[in-house]
């Protein structure tokens, strides 16, 4: 059997960029946080590096995907510089009070299920490293390995939890 994959899945908002408060509607608010060595490690490693993030502020409108997809670009350029590929971001357009439930808003674990589907991933040897406890809900749901932060806590704190 072909050895399955691991990666690092990774909330976006207080763990690659600063936590605002709400939801970050506007590419000049997005600041991203400098985690660049500590996901270059990990990516050295051998963990593919994958975003997982609610984007209830889809549903309400209060940006467009394509404001969304700006974002993720400038994520993607800026951490690019440092020699660190996300391999995927996973969103959650949906919020509860506009588009009913769905299986993939954090708590649930699809944004999770999917990644580890499509990357063929091994759940016991991949972690979700978040910054609110609905993240560690998710990641307990999909048989990943929670790590819970502080909101724009610097990643290399905890690197050592990371085998
Ligand atoms: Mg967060
Ligand atoms: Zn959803």
């Amino acid at each position: 059997m072909p050895e399955k994959n691991k990666a690092v899945f990774l909330d976006r908002d207080g763990v690659l960029n600063r936590e605002m408060g709400d939801y970050v509607c506007r590419v000049e608010d997005f600041e991203v946080l400098n985690n660049f060595s500590a996901l270059k490690t990990l990516q050295d490693k051998g963990y593919l590096l994958i975003v997982a993030t609610n984007q209830g502020g889809l549903a309400k409108g209060w940006y467009s995907e394509d404001e969304l997809a700006k974002m993720h670009r400038q994520l993607k350029k800026v951490y690019s510089e440092h020699g660190v590929e996300f391999t995927d971001i996973f969103y959650c357009p949906h919020h509860p009070d506009f588009t009913g439930d769905c299986d993939c808003r954090k708590p649930k674990p699809g944004l999770l299920l999917r990644g580890i589907e499509k990357y063929n991933l091994d759940p016991s040897k991949s972690y979700f490293i978040g910054d609110r406890e609905r993240d560690m809900t998710a990641a307990t749901a999909a048989g990943v390995n929670g790590i819970l932060v502080d909101s724009d806590q610097p990643l290399s704190e905890v690197l050592g939890m990371i085998v």
